[in-house]
């Protein structure tokens, strides 16, 4: 694609970043195929190839975004299956990440939206403040019936819609907090390895029973687990809604925490169990390429970074007793695992040689509609995108459905009865833990 920035625009880095990723881009529009909001909305502006044209008119204009531009760049869910379609590898990535920060820096949302996201990135990345919003939410539930209720589905949701989108998602009770921040946990036996486990935020208060099943299991094979003091949100909420002050001040200061873990008692890796935040802390590098006292830190903590299902690939994991054998599990790959990280055979080939019959999902590609605050902000197309999802999975008729990202598991457990666990819960389960099941 041929591009018209000038010589003082392209002095800035993230506009020569900006330029090259576009400047790959030759407009094939294979990934309309395989992009979700194409798929539903029919529209070309609904797809990446119409984004791209949207984003590079925006930054090559350098005026402030309009609200046709931000209306669908809004509706992108940063699933990244256009990046894994590409067949020129273009970073579409990191061309919306710029795209949101400009509209987060020069649109003005209206009032009641603009309070909705600040709510949203006050409150997700805090558990303290997000166990109370979840209690909060659960006493309001009742009252969601006198909220008023649109007509139709709408691509262009209003405040109560969100509302209620944000009450739906609450859940009826919330679990015992799980370990504090400081704990480590020594391993079993001989000590073969040491790694940091990242806690989370929302995932620690809706499902402590996910990295208590992965310190199990490391511990059990001979792998001593910390869990970082003073470590924070990981940034990927704030980063996803353009607040990029916000998410690169967390991301310096988990590189300060764990870069002194690391030289106090040694770490092989930083283990993640929500791949979304794994494709972030993986892209901390590139955040902080500019950041002359950040930039070596951060790509050092993003080589060290792993998803939980990479670091189990290299042990080997010892089976317990037989129970789960003939347990038929759906699969259902995150967006942010598949596309993100690339990782899409490793989890079910852990599965399956642990003793589990693994089902992949028809459209495995498309996003089941969770995406950070996605089905929040965005509630009726992420709503579409689980029912289709779930309509997906029942087609292979499992016991279980197996992901590794805590959004896609809440996302996808409001529209099925078949429980949805973590696979770090099943390969726990397998190797001699407990069955997964409620906290
Ligand atoms: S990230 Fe997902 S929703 Fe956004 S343009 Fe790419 S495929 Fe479409
Ligand atoms: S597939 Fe890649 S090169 Fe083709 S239009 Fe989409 S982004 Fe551009």
């Amino acid at each position: 694609m041929k591009t018209e920035f000038s010589l003082a625009q392209l002095a800035d880095p993230d506009i020569a970043e900006a330029d090259k990723i576009l400047r790959a881009c030759v407009h094939c529009g294979f990934c309309t195929a395989t992009c979700p909001t194409y798929v539903l909305l029919g529209d070309e502006l609904d797809s990446p190839r119409g984004r791209i044209y949207l984003i590079k008119e925006m930054l090559e204009k350098d005026k402030p975004p309009t609200q046709e531009v931000v209306k669908h760049i809004d509706r992108c869910l940063s699933c990244l299956a256009c990046m894994t379609t590409c067949p020129s590898g273009v970073n579409y990535m990191h061309l919306v990440d710029q795209a949101r920060v400009r509209i987060e820096q020069h649109y003005t949302r209206p009032l009641p939206e603009r309070a909705l996201r600040a709510m949203l990135a006050l409150v997700l990345p805090r558990p303290g403040l997000f166990r109370a919003g979840m209690i909060l939410a659960r006493l309001a539930r009742p009252f969601t019936a006198l909220l008023p209720e649109p007509e139709t589905a709408s691509a262009s949701p209003t405040l109560w819609r969100r509302l209620r989108a944000m009450l739906a998602l609450a859940p009826g009770r919330l679990p015992a907090k799980g370990p504090a921040a400081g704990s480590v946990f020594p391993a079993q036996g001989d000590r073969r390895g040491r790694v940091a486990l990242l806690q989370g935020c929302a995932q620690q208060v809706l499902a402590p029973r996910i990295n208590q099943a992965a310190i199990n299991l490391l511990t059990r094979h001979g792998i001593e687990v910390v869990l970082v003091k003073d470590e924070q949100c990981c940034g990927a909420l704030t980063h996803h809604l353009g607040q990029d002050g916000d998410a690169l001040a967390r991301a310096r200061g988990n590189i300060a925490v764990w870069q002194s873990e690391a030289e106090r008692g040694g770490l092989d890796a930083i283990l993640v169990t929500a791949s979304g935040c794994g494709t972030v802390i993986k892209d901390y590098g590139f955040m902080l390429r500019e950041d002359p006292d950040f930039a070596g830190p951060a790509a050092r903590i993003s080589a060290l970074a792993k998803d939980i299902t990479e670091y189990l690939a290299g042990i080997d994991l010892q089976p317990g007793q037989q129970q789960h054998r003939d347990i038929v599990v759906a699969y259902h790959s995150a967006c942010s695992l598949q596309h993100g990280q690339k990782i899409t055979a490793l989890p079910k080939e852990l599965l399956s040689k642990n003793g589990f019959v693994v089902k992949d999902v028809p459209e495995s590609h498309l996003c089941c509609g969770s995406a950070g605050t996605y089905n929040i902000l965005q509630p009726d197309i992420a709503n579409k995108l689980r029912d289709r999802k779930v309509a997906n999975i029942a087609m292979v008729k499992p016991d279980m459905i197996a992901a590794g990202n805590i959004g896609c598991m809440v996302q996808i457990a409001g529209g099925t009865s078949v429980p949805v666990v973590h696979t770090v819960e099943l390969l726990d389960w397998a190797t001699g833990g407990r069955r997964p099941g409620p906290n």
